[in-house]
């Protein structure tokens, strides 16, 4: 079964910017998947039309097999997204933030207070459990969006430029936690300007250039490539 398909993807916004033009991508379960491509490229256009923020013009996106026409409940509890902004609210604090979002998944109170707790741990912000999440780093704050967007355990968690403006311990610490989860079985797809991050954690890369896919291959055939 493939994680993600998308057939024949267009967005045209508000002000006729066409900023996707007929994309198809295939992503299979379990793959680490990137999507590579300069600023403006549509990237986060396209993950925002999979996490159902942006409305699509025309073209069907599955995630396992849910159609997000005709079942985007089903779309939704398969996915875990990370977006670039925080999007928070910097007086909770940070065990809410994520009991809530367990909230927004119906997730019974009693699990959810489990799972906050287990990603919390995962994440290693337990400690900063009972802070406000204004008073985290930015590297923790970035780390609070991946435990919230793992509340419900996603089979597909989706990056969006996930280390942007994190230092190079930190960025390299959320490396390994990714291969990790994506050992243990989540598929994960991250969009990046950077080709060294997508050379070190993907096993297959797009690249998307003006709301086209100009490349598609795994990322040995890139390195190749490039030689
Ligand atoms: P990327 O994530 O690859 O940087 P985006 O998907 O954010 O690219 O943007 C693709 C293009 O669509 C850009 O030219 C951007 O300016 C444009 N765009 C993004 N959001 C909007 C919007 N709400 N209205 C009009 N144009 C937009
Ligand atoms: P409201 O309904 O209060 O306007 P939103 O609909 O923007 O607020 O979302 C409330 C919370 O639900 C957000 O803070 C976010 O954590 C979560 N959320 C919203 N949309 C999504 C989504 N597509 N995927 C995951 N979480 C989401």
């Amino acid at each position: 079964m493939n994680a993600l398909e998308i057939n024949q993807l267009y967005k045209r916004y508000d002000n006729d910017f066409l900023a996707v033009k007929g994309i198809n991508l295939e992503v299979k379960q379990g793959d680490f998947f990137a999507l590579l491509g300069a600023n403006g490229a549509g990237k986060s256009t396209t993950i925002g039309i999979v996490a159902s923020l942006v409305n699509k013009t025309s073209g069907t996106v599955k995630v396992y097999g849910h159609d997000l026409d005709t079942d985007p409940e089903g779309v939704k509890r398969c996915l875990g997204l990370v977006p670039q902004e925080f999007n928070f609210n910097q007086f909770e604090n940070v065990f809410d933030i994520v009991v809530s979002q367990a909230g927004y998944y119906g997730i019974p109170r009693k699990k959810a207070l489990e799972r906050a707790e287990i990603c919390l741990k995962q994440l290693e912000l337990w400690g900063k459990r009972n802070e406000a999440a204004r008073e985290l780093s930015g590297g923790m704050k970035r780390r609070l969006m991946i435990a919230r967007a793992l509340v419900h355990e996603p089979k597909l968690l989706i990056l969006d430029e996930p280390t942007a403006g994190v230092d190079i311990e930190i960025r390299r610490s959320m490396w390994r936690f990714f291969k990790e989860i994506n050992a243990a079985g989540t598929t994960i797809i991250l969009t990046t300007h950077y080709l060294e991050e997508a050379e070190s954690l993907c096993k297959h890369i797009a690249i998307i250039n003006k709301g086209n896919v100009i490349e598609n291959m795994d990322m040995k055939g890139l390195l190749e490539k490039a030689d």
